[in-house]
């Protein structure tokens, strides 16, 4: 079969491997969709690296084609299936305690991980979370970054009736936006591009507000009866987007810093606001297999609407043209269909 290497940083080639055979615990899949994200980004310019040569691509999507005899579940070959590639040990202690998210062991050297950059895998059936007939496959590719959504809002504990802003309306922003919707928040959004205000206000945004040209602390304000906003959600690496944190929450409202930062970010805040005020700050790494089972349960139910945030679909020739879309300013999501 055909897979796309990645050898070393920028050095990403179409290669005839192996196709995977499957143990008796393990499904064959035939993959359909990728999403190219910021993981596969940072992997190829070198910016992070779990080990060499790897098959990227943790976004995927496919459809069952075969089943090992010790498979338990229903599952036939077939099946619509969304695949978490952010293999876990289930060992750890993170792993036991219900925050697997956290394992120890994701990245480490002979953990099978990724994989989504090629026509087949092998994976085992935990792997797999089953689609209805009707969800294209493009669209169920995006149950990972939704389930890293859900775990973002649910760190903040972001509930029925409250006020939430999110800081960018990328495709982070914008998933973040219809996740929270379902959660009953009303949703304020920030993004200094007229386009993606645009969709952000389309999808259900309350305001999507321009932070170059509004004070986004006072808008806030005025919308919220002079309290702030009880959660806010960092999507964009912007600094002003850190600096603005703790001028638009209530008093004890919550932070996520949901965005990496390629360089330091260093949060200034006296420890006696935080100690007057409760605010509660925090980050958020992956998702757990709840998490993603939910985020296939919102894209099955039509709750949450991805089709806006496919941007562009690339194959393995023009993977290169690909990873450049996927790094620039104008789109949202590019899927690799292998
Ligand atoms: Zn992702
Ligand atoms: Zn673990």
């Amino acid at each position: 079969m055909k897979a796309l290497l990645l050898e070393a940083p920028e050095k990403m080639e179409i290669m005839e491997v192996e196709k995977p055979t499957i143990d008796k615990d393990e499904l064959l899949i035939k993959l359909g969709y990728c999403g190219i994200c910021t993981l596969e980004l940072r992997l190829y310019r070198g910016d992070m690296e779990i080990y060499y040569p790897i098959i990227p691509g943790h976004e995927a999507s496919g459809i069952v084609v075969e089943k090992g005899e010790q498979v338990l579940s229903a599952i036939e070959p077939g099946t619509k299936v969304a695949l978490d590639l952010v293999t876990r040990c289930n060992e750890c202690y993170y792993c036991r305690s219900g925050k697997s998210n956290m394992c120890e062991n994701r990245f480490k050297k002979g953990n099978k991980v990724l994989g989504g950059f090629a026509e087949y895998i092998s994976v085992k059936s935990t792997q797999v979370f089953p689609f209805p007939d009707s969800i294209p496959l493009a669209e169920a590719a995006f149950a990972e970054p939704i389930a890293c959504c859900i775990r973002s809002l649910k760190n903040i504990d972001i509930t029925l009736a409250e006020d939430l802003l999110i800081a960018g309306a990328g495709p982070m922003g914008i998933m973040h936006l219809e996740a929270a919707l379902c959660m009953g928040a009303r949703v304020f959004i920030s993004d200094p591009d007229k386009i993606r205000r645009k969709l952000a206000a389309e999808l259900g945004a309350y305001l999507a507000i321009d932070p170059a040209a509004e004070d986004i602390n006072g808008v806030v304000k005025e919308h919220t009866g002079g309290r702030g906003v009880d959660g806010y959600i960092i999507t964009s690496p912007a600094p002003e987007a850190l600096g603005h944190a703790f001028e638009a929450i209530a008093r004890d409202g919550r932070v996520n810093i949901y965005t990496s930062y390629n360089e330091g970010a260093a949060l200034s805040i006296d420890a006696n606001t935080l100690h007057r005020n409760e605010y509660l700050i925090t980050g958020s790494e992956g998702r757990t297999e709840h998490d993603f089972l939910q985020a296939v349960r919102l894209l099955s139910f039509g709750k949450v609407n991805v089709k806006p945030l496919i941007s562009k679909i690339t194959d393995f020739e023009n993977i290169e043209e690909g990873m450049n879309a996927a790094m620039s300013n104008g789109t949202y999501r590019v899927l690799l269909k292998p």
